[in-house]
């Protein structure tokens, strides 16, 4: 079920916080004793693009934690002041230092378990120079047939991944998938 992201202190104050039921709330919350503050806890937004080069996509391996060395596609948190758009190119430029243009929105998989709703965008290159971020051990680009699937990060990307391929065999058309990771 839902993982709630234990809050310890206030963010207000620093006291420690108590998880109770407000008053006027259906569910338990992280409350400050001492001024009172309720912390919300609430799903975050991951951000991301499925960034295609003809027959290839773009796959990053990942230099940070967690899944160190797995491949992953450009994505991460969306950042307050950005749109889901915005934070998708963003990623991308910072993991892989690909240029893209984004196309339609692909996949959007709510992952309950984590607390978070991933989206990934079609996007098409403009160029095939890439310039990995620190967050990226080796970016680069992979026919279908090479595509490391035991080596995939997250089930959000493996799932992206399936869709666009099962959608490229069965005609050009790439309509939205909404999906519910377990
Ligand atoms: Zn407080």
């Amino acid at each position: 079920m839902l993982q709630t992201r234990l809050i310890k202190h206030c963010r207000q104050c620093g006291t420690a916080v108590a998880y109770r039921m407000p008053d006027d709330d259906n569910r338990e919350r992280a409350v400050c004793p001492s001024c009172t503050t309720v912390h919300y806890e609430n799903p975050l937004n991951v951000v991301g693009t499925l960034p295609v080069w003809g027959e290839q996509v773009l796959l990053c391996r990942r230099a940070i934690e967690p899944r160190h060395g797995l491949w992953t596609l450009p994505a991460g948190f969306m950042e307050l002041g950005e749109t889901v758009a915005d934070g998708a190119l963003r990623e991308t430029v910072e993991e892989a230092g690909a240029k893209v243009e984004l196309q339609g929105l692909f996949t959007l998989l709510n992952v309950v378990r984590v607390g978070q709703v991933h989206f990934f965008y079609r996007a098409r290159m403009l160029d095939n120079t890439l310039d990995p971020g620190p967050e990226t051990l080796e970016a680069r680009l992979f026919h279908e047939h090479d595509i490391p699937w035991d080596e995939i990060a997250f089930r959000t990307v493996r799932a992206t991944l399936q869709h666009f391929f099962d959608c490229r065999r069965q005609g050009n058309d790439y309509p939205l998938h909404v999906g519910d990771i377990g």
